[in-house]
């Protein structure tokens, strides 16, 4: 960070402090369970909203991404299943991790569930501790630096708050899908991962799209890295697939 200007440096720290508490929105129409659940997951660090029907989460999802979304499956107006299909389809929304509440148990609605995009699924009634345990591990598993909104490797610095990249100070534009995958790698530094993992992690589980799209988005992603000086920070893994490099940054400060 040390590149960053005054102003910038300041934005930076501020929004580090203010980054600490993961946001989880409940969408839960029974007053008395999403209070609840409010209390619980406050007193645990976590920052709440509360919805109360599903157009409403899509509302509140669109005024300010949360990091994850604890959504009850009936719902009046629009359902749980409905809302999370919905924030699957839009490119923007598809990657904020879901866990569904439900009163249903049989495993077909189980396999519903998980096919409309959820990525758990919590049957009432749970203890407000079990859920945590839950959104616990969904967020190590989806964001793991999630507790940081700035990333760093080398001389490369992303504000995620901001949405900003830049490369020894200067800023670097990239595209949507650029600055995900991007993320991604920054999140794993050294971790190799395959054309698949890249698709599961950067588009999400359940579209289908090709592996060679990987391929175009990371000519995308290397395309403007270097051209502002410093080499090449992704290195291709032969038949494995891609990763940031330490050995490549070693090389770039040099
Ligand atoms: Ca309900």
């Amino acid at each position: 960070m040390q590149h960053l200007g005054g102003d910038e440096a300041r934005s930076a720290r501020g929004a580090l402090g203010a980054a600490m508490k993961p946001s989880i929105l409940v969408v839960e129409d029974e007053p008395a369970l999403a209070e609840l659940l409010r209390y619980n997951l406050e007193a645990q660090g976590f920052e709440v909203r509360l919805g109360g029907d599903g157009d409403e989460a899509l509302m509140l999802v669109d005024e300010k991404r949360p990091d994850l979304i604890v959504l009850d499956w009936m719902l009046p107006s629009i359902s749980g299943i409905e809302v999370c299909r919905q924030l699957r389809r839009k490119s923007e929304t598809r990657a904020i991790p879901i866990i569904l509440l439900t009163a249903r148990s049989e495993e077909t609605d189980r396999v519903r569930g998980l096919e409309s995009g959820a990525d758990d699924y919590v049957t009432k009634p749970f203890s407000p501790s079990e859920l945590i345990a839950r959104i616990r591990a969904v967020l190590r598993r989806s964001r793991p630096a999630l507790s940081e909104e700035a990333l760093s490797f080398a001389d490369l610095a992303m504000d995620l708050t901001g949405h900003r990249v830049t490369r020894a100070g200067r800023e670097v534009h990239l595209g949507p899908t650029e600055f995900r995958l991007l993320r991604h790698f920054l999140e794993n530094p050294g971790r190799v991962f395959s054309r698949e993992q890249i698709l599961d992690a950067v588009w999400g589980r359940d579209i289908y799209i090709e592996q060679r799209t990987v391929d175009v988005h990371i000519r995308r992603l290397r395309h403007p890295l270097p051209e502002l000086g410093g080499r090449d920070l992704i290195r291709t893994v032969r038949s494995a697939g891609y990763a940031i490099d330490a050995q490549a940054a070693k090389a770039a400060r040099g």
